[in-house]
């Protein structure tokens, strides 16, 4: 049977300088971190009957022992990262890059998966990101491992791929068969369930009008087809799924 799991990284403040700030709300005030957006961070694992798929890759941070916390994350579930067959990229950013290679040891994190990049996204973040997520993608190329789609398709018949641009060009969305029903990874288009009630336009995309109308038809349209939201920066539901409340209008549930 399919299983869904959120790969937990934490909570975070980040501001102009694009630093990733541990956050804890016990011991640091926000109003200490002026002008910050505070988000979690959830990469998701997905196992399939065609194996394990891997939604983003996270912040690259480190437990204490060295280990990357993704591949303890999915230690913990009882899972190898020899085991993961599809890593699935919304974007390049950095926080959902981190993960993707081990800059240590100068080796990919998954050498056993397909990892599905648009490549305009991946022309746009070898020009534009910093040296060290360079280090990461000197790493991935060198891996021939990379999938470089464009614009709308699927892979290996389970999994499809949308090119949906608004928060980079190349931004791209997952729709992913499971036993479960159809998972929507809507990466930072939709990245917390709350932007599902609101209609608003975000500073940090770039085409935020564009945003905010596909949030509306991800909605629209989920809600209809069932479709289990999965979200990348939620601070609530992080596996969610539309139910109808007695009045008609519909609510978020837990999904799992
Ligand atoms: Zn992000």
């Amino acid at each position: 049977m399919s299983a869904i799991y959120s790969l937990y990284e934490g909570s975070y403040s980040v501001d102009k300088t694009k630093v990733f700030k541990p956050f804890d709300p016990k011991i640091h005030d926000p109003k200490d971190r002026p002008g910050s957006l505070f988000i979690h961070v959830h990469p998701f694992l997905i196992d399939t009957p065609n194996g394990l798929v891997l939604c983003d890759a996270g912040l690259g941070h480190r437990q204490e022992n060295g280990e990357l916390i993704i591949t303890e994350n999915i230690r913990k579930l009882g899972f190898s990262p020899l085991e993961v067959r599809y890593v699935l990229m919304s974007h390049l950013h950095q926080d959902h890059v981190g993960g993707l290679a081990d800059t240590k040891t100068g080796e990919i994190t998954f050498p056993n998966a397909k990892y599905v990049i648009q490549e305009g996204e991946w022309q746009e973040a070898r020009k534009t990101a910093e040296p060290e997520i360079q280090e990461i993608f000197d790493i991935l190329e060198k891996s021939n491992k990379m999938l470089f789609v464009e614009g709308d398709g699927e892979v290996d018949g389970f999994i499809e791929f949308k090119h949906n641009g608004a928060h980079t060009a190349n931004h791209q969305v997952f729709f992913i068969d499971t036993e479960l029903g159809k998972c929507f990874f809507g990466g930072d288009v939709l990245p917390e369930p709350e932007e599902l009630f609101v209609s608003f336009v975000a500073k940090y995309d770039l085409d935020g009008r564009l945003a905010r109308d596909l949030r509306k038809q991800y909605w629209e349209k989920g809600r209809e087809e069932g479709w289990i939201y999965l979200f990348y920066h939620s601070k609530n539901i992080t596996i969610g799924k539309a139910e109808q409340k007695s009045d008609g209008t519909f609510k978020l549930v837990d999904a799992v």
